[in-house]
């Protein structure tokens, strides 16, 4: 039995992974889920998988909590620290499923307990990205890409063949917006940016997805998982999102690792890890999908892969930059306070006021974090970026 713990367990991964879960009572068993504030199905799932503790970042929602687990002898906590004492608890694997760099404490803490991680909350990977590689070789700690493209990679990557290999090439949906200009594309509603084509995810994501920061986040999240330096990482617009990534070997060769766009694939290889087990997933049908289709990102309508590839090259801290104020634009977005070409813009007008900000320890990101985090407020609340 593999005791696993999920931090967001209440979101799109997390309800996936219990999915998967559920699939296999034989093989699995949670120890500890947690949740913003959705006390509600944290609770239900609580009891229906038997969970040892089930806590709520959220203060606030702790006495609806405890109230809903009273009589069941689930444990309940709140708050920043309890998230943290959670994802300390001793587990086989803990999947980290929050959004944003809200994951980043707790992922790190079960990180230092030398936790095997499963890591689809890739917004960690970005703002801290040196650092949390650094725990993890410290601690032993295995991470375990769960974000599809990564899982591909990893499924294909021969680590005892690194020499031979020149190129990650990451593909990309190119979300809901892949063929609109750029005028149709002002006006979108948050309801048109979440209606992604092919993959049903969270609200940040699917707006990351709508203006390719999704793919920009995750060309730096596959520098830090798999050590490679940006230059030899290509992004490919693949429509169908059936090949989920390749690995390019010096010979010529191409490997892939394709799969239905269903996240329980990529969720199933990294709990059942280095066993491959069975998901509750529609099988691919090559003969159905008809074709496959590929075409360079548009660096003009999508300015975000040029904004990552920069953060990159500017080093120090500028990646914890981007992702801070990222986050912020997309909750505006999502508001409705600001329109959608206005989150690459404040994205860029941030990462310009912050030049050489360094980062060598968790304090410094935190605080590099909050601030790019109010440079982007002002912008919002200001309107000017
Ligand atoms: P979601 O919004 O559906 O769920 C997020 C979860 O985190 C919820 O359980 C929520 O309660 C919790 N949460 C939110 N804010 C929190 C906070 N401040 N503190 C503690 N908990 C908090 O998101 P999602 O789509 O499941 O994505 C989760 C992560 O996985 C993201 O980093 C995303 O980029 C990544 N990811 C998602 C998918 C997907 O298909 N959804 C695919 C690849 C990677
Ligand atoms: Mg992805």
């Amino acid at each position: 039995m593999r005791r696993i713990t999920i931090l967001g367990a209440t979101g799109s991964v997390g309800q996936s992974t219990l999915d998967v879960i559920k699939a296999h009572p034989d093989r699995f068993q949670v120890e500890a889920l947690t949740a913003a504030r959705n006390v509600e199905r944290l609770a239900a799932d609580a009891k229906a998988f038997g969970a040892k503790l089930a806590v709520v970042s959220e203060e606030s929602a702790y006495g609806a909590l405890k109230e809903a687990l009273s009589g069941s002898g689930i444990e309940a906590a709140a708050g920043p620290q309890a998230l943290i004492d959670a994802a300390s608890r001793p587990c086989d694997l803990l999947m980290a499923a929050i959004v944003g760099a809200a994951g980043l404490a707790p992922t790190l803490a079960a990180i230092r307990h030398g936790t095997t991680v499963a890591v689809a909350n890739k917004e960690v990977l970005v703002c801290a990205g040196e650092l949390v590689m650094a725990a993890a070789r410290e601690h032993g700690a295995k991470l375990l890409p769960v974000d599809s493209e990564h899982n591909a990679i990893f499924q294909v990557f021969e680590e005892s063949q690194r020499d031979a290999i020149d190129r990650l090439i990451l593909t990309a949906s190119g979300g809901p917006f892949r063929t609109w200009t750029l005028e149709a594309m002002k006006p979108v509603t948050p309801a048109q940016a979440v209606a992604h084509p092919n993959w049903s995810m969270g609200a940040k994501i699917s707006v990351d997805s709508a203006t390719m920061m999704n793919k920009g986040l995750e060309l730096i999240e596959a520098c830090h998982l798999f050590a490679m330096p940006a230059d030899q990482i290509e992004v490919l617009v693949h429509p169908q999102s059936v090949i989920h990534s390749l690995v390019g070997y010096k010979d010529g060769s191409v490997l892939a690792q394709l799969g239905s766009p269903d996240m329980r694939t990529p969720i199933a290889y990294a709990l059942g890890w280095p066993e491959r087990i069975s998901a509750p997933v529609k099988k691919l049908n090559l003969y159905e999908v008809a074709q496959l289709t590929f075409e360079a990102p548009d660096p003009v309508r999508f300015p975000a892969l040029r904004l990552t590839r920069e953060a990159l090259s500017a080093g120090g801290a500028m990646t914890t930059v981007l992702n801070a104020a990222n986050e912020i634009a997309v909750a505006a977005f999502l508001e409705g306070r600001i329109g959608f070409l206005d989150i690459a813009a404040i994205d860029e007008a941030v990462m310009g006021t912050m030049t050489g900000a360094k980062a060598g320890s968790l304090d410094d990101i935190a605080y590099i974090d909050g601030e790019a985090r109010r440079q982007a407020l002002a912008r919002v609340d200001g309107k000017v970026f």
